[in-house]
């Protein structure tokens, strides 16, 4: 069983909804286990142009799927919330992105483990420390260093349940 991380991103028709649901769809599958998920938080896109304001989290979870299968699981729940690609980070209903896998490192042309840029995110460093807490290392580095570095740090706020 394999011990991962997944990074959910939501800015289109009501991003918390989108959110709440998938992490609720996740559950819900029978070929992932659910170990935890973070708080809810919004933080400013970073993207191209003016875009609505994220909704944030990350789940951990644990699953007998090999990493390519994981992200053929997520990307059929991303298109379950049709989401549309049409511009490289551009605006989207759902984003998953698999941040960690054991202790895996992967490039291949679909999937590089870690993902490559979670330690300069804010928005997915900060809900991961509600799980794993802020001396968790990735790499050879703690969540605490990593988020010294973020710019986006002042963004991202917690949300109300
Ligand atoms: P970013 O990766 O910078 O967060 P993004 O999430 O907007 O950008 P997408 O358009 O969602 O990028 O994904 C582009 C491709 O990235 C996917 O089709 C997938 O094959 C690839 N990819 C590589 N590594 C990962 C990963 N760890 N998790 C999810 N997708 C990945
Ligand atoms: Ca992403
Ligand atoms: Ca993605």
């Amino acid at each position: 069983m394999a011990v991962v991380f997944v990074a959910l991103g939501s800015n289109l028709d009501n991003p918390k909804e989108h959110i709440e649901r998938a992490i609720a769809e996740l559950r819900a599958d029978r070929r992932l286990h659910f170990i935890a998920a973070s708080n809810l938080y919004s933080s400013k896109a970073v993207g191209p142009g003016h875009q609505p304001d994220y909704c944030n989290a990350v789940v951990n979870l644990s699953t007998e799927l090999k990493p390519e299968s994981l992200l053929d699981l997520l990307q059929a729940v991303e298109n379950q919330h049709r989401r549309v690609r049409v511009q490289r980070w551009g605006a989207r209903t759902l984003d998953l992105d698999l941040l960690l896998f054991e202790h895996i490192t992967l490039h291949s042309k679909r999937l590089c483990i870690p993902h490559p840029r979670m330690h300069e995110r804010a928005f997915v460093l900060i809900p991961l420390a509600d799980i794993t807490g802020v001396d968790f290392y990735i790499g050879d580095k703690s969540v605490n260093q990593l988020l010294e570095k973020c710019v986006d740090r002042g963004t991202v706020q917690r949300l109300a349940v």
